[in-house]
């Protein structure tokens, strides 16, 4: 047993807050996200053993989502607990160092953060603290769209996927029936773009397994975008072989056009309003 701890430490550089606080040089990271951590290994591989600089990455969770794999969620292919990675498996051998805590403010004048764990003063500030999910003021959207930017997120869109199927399956009235199964994606761009696929592919090859007397009702998935074509940031070759894959796949694509409204039955956009 011991030398398995002995060992675990010597792979962990570990740092009081007191060497922080008394090292020549002071680089604070806030988030320790893609940005924050890439910026902690960057620093570390660059610095001399001779250095006399400390480096803590500020997080308040402890583990780091990679987002990337977040449709994995979605789908059921996985669970919220392979989609993360432990902040501190970042740590092992390196010498940056890690605080658990919420950041709370920002002192500029006087180079000092406070956060829930008490305040760090920095010679060096890395400010890396992400991104929120930008959601219009639109009518009906907070209260009928659902995000999809954490594992929370994917797991209640995975939830409102079988709840949809099921209710299909209940209902005799066909129009009723059609809005059960038919799913709007607001943003043709990679995410959106990848939920669509997702969304289609669950549902096609996944769900309707469970429910096989479906397996030929008509499920649309719609994915809308207000630019000329899908992923406006790539290249326009990228964007049309992926509008054709899209469109073989049996996905809708509606480009140059806005979502204006959410309602309980109804995605509006601004050519036409799709019953949902
Ligand atoms: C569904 C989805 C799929 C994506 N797929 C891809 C992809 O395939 N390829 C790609 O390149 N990009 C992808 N992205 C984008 C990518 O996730 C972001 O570009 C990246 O996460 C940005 O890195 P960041 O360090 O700026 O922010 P984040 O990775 O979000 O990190 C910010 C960190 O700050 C912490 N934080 C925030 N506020 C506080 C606070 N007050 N106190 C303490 N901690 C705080 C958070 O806990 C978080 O750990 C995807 C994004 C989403 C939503």
């Amino acid at each position: 047993m011991r030398p398995r701890v002995d060992k675990r430490r010597s792979e962990h550089v570990s740092q009081s807050e007191e060497s922080y606080r008394s090292a020549g040089t002071r680089i604070l990271i806030l988030g320790a996200g893609f940005g924050g951590l890439a910026a902690a290994l960057k620093l570390d591989q660059q610095l001399r053993p001779s250095d006399d600089t400390s480096i803590l990455a500020v997080d308040r969770n402890n583990d780091m989502l990679f987002t990337p794999l977040l449709w994995t969620v979605a789908n059921g292919r996985t669970s919220p607990n392979n989609v993360v990675v432990p902040i501190r498996d970042f740590q092992k051998g390196r010498r940056f160092h890690v605080l658990h805590a919420e950041i709370e403010s920002i002192d500029l004048d006087r180079k000092e953060v406070r956060t829930s764990g008490g305040s760090r003063p920095y010679d060096i500030l890395v400010i890396a603290l992400g991104s929120h999910t930008a959601v219009p003021d639109l009518p009906g959207l907070r209260e009928h769209a659902l995000p999809f930017h954490t594992p929370a997120d994917a797991l209640q869109l995975r939830n409102h996927l079988i709840d949809a199927i099921e209710a299909a399956h209940q209902v005799d009235d066909p129009v009723e029936r059609q809005e059960w199964l038919t799913f709007v994606v607001g943003g043709a761009g990679d995410t959106g773009i990848e939920l669509a696929a997702i969304i289609h592919d669950y549902i096609i090859t996944g769900l309707f397994k469970e429910y096989p007397w479906l397996a030929d009702a008509p499920v649309r998935v719609v994915v809308v975008g207000r630019a000329e074509r899908v992923l406006p940031m790539s290249d326009p070759r990228t964007s049309h072989l992926v509008r054709q894959t899209l469109e073989q796949e049996g996905i809708e694509v509606l480009t140059g056009r806005s979502i204006t409204g959410v309602e309980e039955t109804a995605v509006k956009t601004s050519s036409e309003v799709i019953p949902a």
